[in-house]
């Protein structure tokens, strides 16, 4: 039976010392009440940190976490007090908060604290490995505090399924850069399944994020990783309205909610926040001045009531936070207000749910200004608690929620006088067009409710061994021992080799990508075997597989794709059709050369059947998108002729039709005879036409990701390595 296992920083309890003994209390929150229906379902298990740890040993203190281990599948992870400060408050709280927030100014970089999240996050993986049943479990990690958990997770059960949401945005690649351990974070994650976002802004920006970083393509969808399908998916999350919506409804709540609008007929703005600042509490209280400057017949007619909840205190910038909205909130009351009005009332504490609903429920307006936010559930709990009533929304258009709250009134918050036109907007819209605007967003408060969002997170997760399955999907690795087998049954063996991304990874200079010590021993033990023709065939030139393999003895070597090709024995290089090079270079450099202009950091390169433009190291996007350009120009030119456009990885090559890597092997077969077991292996589109030639008896094998029509895929060149050693080896016995 599938199980759910959720993974959040914080568990659903606090733990404290009381007298001399030691007791745990659950606590609620958006998470714990959206998940709680289903970790009751299926025996659900939820692991997380239970509050302050003590220094020494706290026999009690284990006894009650047991207990509710036990009791309530609550599974507490310790982290000692001096990692847990540097872990939350220092790495999670002051580097990753403000950078995710798109603040890089206001984050704190100390590779002390990273030492200390990582510790953390292995501890959480060590509480994980124990408990996981990889065959059972979906495990479930939220948050930005356990970013690299995932792949922790991963590396303790290749086979589990995993699955990462984060709560808070996903900044701009140009934001994200910024940390020092940015390719660590992002490898953490996509050790999971799924990644869960807010919104597709945050899921775009991921997607460029990884391209920028660790130079990964990636669809809308997915990312394919090392044959290994990690979905992408935007799922904005919701609160459970029915609680909110019935204490608006009820007596007490009522009776406050007509005590608060009074006599008056003034009308109330709401704003509730965490004291953080991404929440613009500063810029709102600025727009509400320049509001009352600039209307001011609604001076005496409306207050904003600002619920500030006070949040990480020790940290000093929050310090700063809370004075400035303090001066504010004097200035704007002592130069605006009257003896009998409050320009703005400010309450800096935590209130009581009745009472935020009851604010909510008597507000003409929410405003919700934050300058960036993953979600934000205050907009959502005013639409509930407004139930039938016709209250207005104001929301910034940075808070994720404003993706799918269409009918709120947008706004910018850093732009001040923009904002008070909204405001004025708001406070001025006749009654139906504001209750046709709640309506539909209470419908969709409703639809898409903390509930909904956890269901359809979950299906999303058990869906991905189906995902993985399906054609797009994962190819399975080759099996040693069956291409051993059928090697070692075979009486002739023709094994075909790609040289780059195959036999030695991409390096973003091609000089670069020289052959390693390992690869001649593999090479010449199985030119070694008995009735065995190898063949490297490689886009690079003839002179560069001389250097590099020359010395190989039995080694076919096919260069340019296999317009040229040398048998073994130190034979010389023959071109695959004789007599074919003529002046097109002449017409095809100049279109090459216009667009090395165009990016710079792009090259040509010449050889003697063809000539390449490559752009691995112009900007990705840029790159990418000059590359379809580039392709189009040439094919113009080479139309009609016998010369073709091959896109390659990072590289378009012009060269002639015929020199394809079939073609080379069909050269070889002619002299030697089609072998008995074929193996061929490739990375890149050139391999393809190879593949699809040898067809379904040949052992074909896909170098990292990507669509291919090979049978098997690995991940990296040293898994293609060890299989040759293997094949090189002979059997014992
Ligand atoms: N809230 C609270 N105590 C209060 C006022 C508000 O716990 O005194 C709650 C509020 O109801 C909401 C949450 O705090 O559920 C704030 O969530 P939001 O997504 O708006 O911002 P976050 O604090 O998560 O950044």
């Amino acid at each position: 039976m599938t199980r759910l296992v959720v993974v959040a920083n914080r568990l659903p309890l606090t733990i404290r010392r009381i007298g001399a003994r030691w007791q745990a209390v659950r606590s609620s929150g958006g998470l714990v009440s959206a998940l709680d229906p289903v970790l009751r379902r299926g025996d659900g298990i939820w692991i997380g940190w239970p509050g302050e740890t003590p220094d020494g040993d706290a026999p009690g203190r284990t006894a009650e976490l047991e207990r509710w281990e036990r009791d309530h599948g609550l599974i507490a992870v310790d982290i000692p007090r001096h990692v847990g400060r540097a872990f939350y408050e220092g790495y999670a709280n002051d580097t990753l908060w403000p950078l995710l927030h798109g603040f890089p100014a206001r984050a704190v970089f100390d590779p002390g604290t990273f030492l200390a999240y990582r510790d953390a996050n292995e501890r959480f993986a060590a509480v994980l490995a124990d408990r996981v049943r990889p065959d059972d479990d979906l495990v479930w990690i939220h948050d930005y505090q356990l970013m690299l958990l995932p792949a922790l997770v991963r590396e303790a059960h290749p086979g589990a399924r995993i699955g990462f949401f984060l709560h808070v945005p996903f900044p701009a690649p140009e934001v994200f850069r910024v940390l020092p351990e940015r390719a660590a974070m992002l490898e953490g994650l996509l050790g999971a399944d799924v990644i869960g976002f807010q919104t597709h802004e945050h899921l775009a920006a991921f997607r460029r994020t990884l391209q920028q970083v660790l130079g990964i393509d990636s669809r809308m969808d997915g990312v394919d990783v090392g044959g290994r399908l990690v979905a992408l998916e935007a799922r904005p999350i919701g609160i459970d309205p029915a609680p909110w919506e019935a204490l608006a409804r009820s007596e007490s709540v009522r009776r406050r909610v007509a005590e608060l609008r009074g006599t008056t007929g003034r009308r109330t703005i709401v704003a509730v926040d965490r004291l953080d600042d991404t929440k613009g509490i500063p810029e709102r209280l600025r727009a509400f001045r320049h509001f009352l400057g600039t209307h001011p017949e609604w001076r005496g007619r409306a207050s904003l009531i600002q619920v500030a909840v006070p949040s990480r205190e020790r940290v000093p910038r929050y310090a700063a936070l809370r004075r400035e909205v303090n001066e504010l909130v004097g200035e704007i009351n002592g130069a605006l207000g009257s003896a009998d009005w409050n320009p703005v009332v400010y309450l800096r504490r935590s209130i009581p749910q009745p009472e935020i609903a009851a604010l909510y429920a008597a507000a003409d307006v929410c405003w919700v200004g934050s300058l960036r936010d993953g979600m934000n559930l205050v907009a959502k709990e005013y639409v509930a608690c407004q139930g039938d009533g016709a209250g207005v929304l104001l929301l910034s258009e940075f808070a994720g929620a404003a993706s799918e709250m269409g009918e709120a009134l947008r706004i910018n918050p850093y732009d001040e006088a923009g904002t008070a036109a909204a405001l004025e907007r708001a406070l001025a819209m006749p009654e139906d067009d504001r209750a046709e605007r709640q309506a539909a967003l209470l419908a969709r408060v409703r639809r898409n409710s903390a509930f909904a969002w956890a269901e359809r997170s979950i299906a999303d997760l058990e869906g991905v061994g189906r995902r993985n399955g399906g054609p797009s999907g994962v190819l399975r690795q080759p099996s040693l021992p069956a291409i051993r087998a059928a090697f070692e049954a075979a009486a002739t063996r023709g094994c075909y080799l790609d040289y780059d991304g195959t036999l030695v990874p991409i390096a973003p200079r091609p000089v670069d990508a020289r052959p390693g010590p390992d690869l001649a021993p593999v090479l010449r033990s199985l030119v070694a075997r008995e009735a065995t023709t190898v063949l490297i065939v490689s886009g690079r030139r003839a002179s560069e597989l001389d250097a590099w393999f020359g010395s190989i003895d039995g080694l076919w070597l096919a260069a340019e794709h296999g317009a040229l090709i040398r048998a073994p024995g130190g034979g010389t290089w023959e071109p695959l059709q004789p007599g074919a090079v003529a002046d097109w270079k002449a017409r095809v450099r100049p279109i090459l050369e216009y667009f090395l202009d165009q990016a710079p950091a792009s090259a040509i390169e010449e050889k003697e059947y063809s000539l390449a433009w490559h752009y691995r190291l112009v900007e990705p996007e840029f790159g990418d998108w000059l590359a379809g350009n580039v392709a189009a120009a040439l094919e113009e030119q080479v139309a009609g002729t016998a010369l073709s456009v091959l896109r390659g990885s990072k590289v378009i090559e012009v060269r002639f039709a015929w020199a394809t890597k079939s073609e080379a092997v069909a050269r070889i077969r002619a002299a030697a005879g089609q072998p008995a077991f074929e193996l061929a292996a490739g990375d890149d589109r050139t391999d393809e036409d190879l593949f699809e030639a040898l067809g379904e008896g040949a052992w074909t094998i896909k170098v990292g990701s990507g669509p291919t029509g090979a049978r098997t895929r690995v991940a990296t060149p040293s898994a293609v390595l060890a299989l040759l050693a293997a094949l090189g080896t002979v059997p014992a016995g």
